[in-house]
């Protein structure tokens, strides 16, 4: 993480150096848990269909997706990172679909269910959701967690913009994440947002234009950033067989990233710079590269180009106010 005066070493704060320095030098992993509850926009609900990007396998590894018990996920998750990454510590993430979308109850009991499994080796938990299934109880619930771990709230931000929004049958608007924020001010919540860039219809300036719109509320902590990809068994992939539109191509991208990153402001973690998706439901853009590779691109082009997050905040600050 940088300081006043000091930038962060990757010119940007990352999510790998702040767990470093969050957990002393430990090597702490999410560990994925599909609790099996279903998304308001797919149940009917909230509407069907889904996202017209989302097919839910794409952003869900094997493992979980192959396992139905949250013992048996977890045990194996933590063995698999234990064995290929020596992990040490693990923050336990509720991440396919919506994870509290179900009565406070049922969310209490999966929550602890989970935590109790290896309980000397956990130190957070993440849960990934829509503000529209978020309300006073279920942030209470959460909060009680923040007493004894980290807790993570990811939010589906998407889209800044309304329009895009509705095209892409979010049924969640960016009000009613707005909404959701006022209730999250003085939360002992990390509050992380979830973004995607390159929807049709986003000009370059809409795209720059979601930093403003996150720096202003100082409860969010993180940001997860994402290129659009088009992935097999979504209502988009269906559009782009037929008539493809323009995507980021990897240079393209890091170009976007490098403007973006400067006007970001500083105090924030990004947790990802990217999106990935199998190669089994990758339709485009295929980069031709594995999630390492392109991770170094990136970060060799932002320490090469000296780019430092937050940069230029102050002068958007200034010329907001
Ligand atoms: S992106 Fe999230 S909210 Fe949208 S359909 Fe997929 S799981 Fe549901």
């Amino acid at each position: 993480m940088g300081s006043p005066g000091h930038p962060p070493s990757k010119g940007y704060n990352s999510y790998g150096v702040y767990l470093r320095e969050k957990f002393a030098g430990q090597r702490v992993f999410k560990v994925i848990v599909d609790a099996g509850l279903s998304c308001p926009n797919r149940d009917g609900s909230k509407g069907y269909g889904g996202c017209t990007y989302c097919n839910v396998d794409a952003f869900t590894p094997l493992l979980p997706r192959s396992l139905s018990a949250i013992r048996a996920q977890i045990e194996q998750g933590m063995a698999r990172a234990r064995d290929n990454y020596a992990a040490e510590k693990f923050i336990i993430y509720f991440q396919p679909n919506t994870n509290t979308h179900a009565p406070v109850a049922t969310l209490r009991a999966l929550y602890d269910e989970a935590l109790a499994i290896c309980p000397q080796d956990v130190v957070g938990l993440a849960v990934g959701t829509r503000a529209d299934c978020l309300d006073p109880e279920k942030i209470s619930l959460l909060e009680s967690y923040a007493r004894h771990l980290m807790v993570d709230l990811e939010m589906g931000m998407e889209s800044i913009h309304e329009a895009t929004l509705l095209k892409l049958n979010r049924g969640c608007t960016h009000h009613d994440l707005v909404t959701i924020l006022g209730l999250l001010e003085n939360s002992p919540l990390n509050i992380c947002v979830h973004t995607v860039f390159g929807f049709p219809g986003e000009t370059r300036e809409m795209l720059l234009a979601y930093a403003r719109e996150i720096n202003r509320f100082p409860q969010i902590k993180f940001v997860k950033l994402h290129h659009l990809h088009v992935v097999a068994g979504s209502i988009m992939a269906a559009h782009y067989q037929r008539a493809p539109f323009k995507l980021f191509e990897l240079d393209e991208y890091t170009d976007f990233l490098c403007e973006f990153l400067p006007l970001l402001r500083p105090d924030i973690v990004v947790q990802r710079l990217f999106g990935i998706a199998d190669w089994d439901l990758l339709i485009a853009p295929n980069w031709g590269m594995k999630k390492v590779r392109i991770q170094t691109h990136i970060d060799q082009a932002i320490l090469r180009r000296g780019i430092v997050q937050g940069s230029e905040w102050s002068s958007v600050r200034v010329t907001n106010t």
